[in-house]
């Protein structure tokens, strides 16, 4: 790194500093980025995100070591598993997973990219390809309608109506632990 730069790449990291959370940690499995700020939050999410009896057998056959691991093969799996309900198999499907503490957050980080109230728990951003979570309220079914929206938004040229969109990621909810 060249020493002028430094200023500047400070600088950087500063004005990020204060427009979005930090995240200290980037993992990356097939088909998710998983961001979060530190390994509690990450603990507390693996805690929080309880697999089905058929997802949880596929999950003890990768025999995943760490946490980190554990997370990534659970959110691929719940990936996998929700293309099958959808019956969509998108090519290239590659999402990023922001771990947010609790909802506060994710209404915080909605307000500040769409300028509207909300209360929402998750929500997935179509021109971000990202999906924010509360740690605190996340569950199976939370995150597979979220997935839901992110397959159907990669599966079709044309996006579909949002009422439709929506029914969509309301079936991958029910049908995930099927
Ligand atoms: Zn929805």
């Amino acid at each position: 790194m060249n020493k002028p730069f430094l200023p500047v790449i400070c600088l950087a990291i500063f004005f990020g500093l204060l427009v979005q959370p930090v995240f200290c940690a980037e993992k990356s499995s097939r088909y998710v980025t998983l961001r979060y700020s530190d390994r509690m939050l990450l603990n507390e999410f693996n805690d929080q995100l309880v697999l089905g009896r058929r997802l949880a057998y596929s999950l003890g056959r990768k025999n995943p070591v760490t946490v980190h691991d554990e997370v990534l093969a659970k959110v691929d799996l719940i990936i996998e598993k929700a293309e099958v309900v959808l019956d969509m198999f998108p090519n290239n499907l590659h999402i990023t997973l922001i771990l947010l503490p609790s909802s506060d957050e994710v209404s915080r980080v909605y307000r500040k990219k769409y300028g509207k109230e909300v209360d929402h728990i998750a929500y997935y951003s179509l021109s971000e390809d990202t999906i924010y979570i509360s740690v605190r309220d996340t569950r199976l079914r939370v995150l597979a309608h979220e997935i839901g929206h992110a397959i159907v938004d990669h599966y079709f040229k044309v996006r579909p109506p949002y009422n439709i969109h929506e029914l969509m990621a309301q079936f991958t909810e029910k049908h995930i632990t099927d």
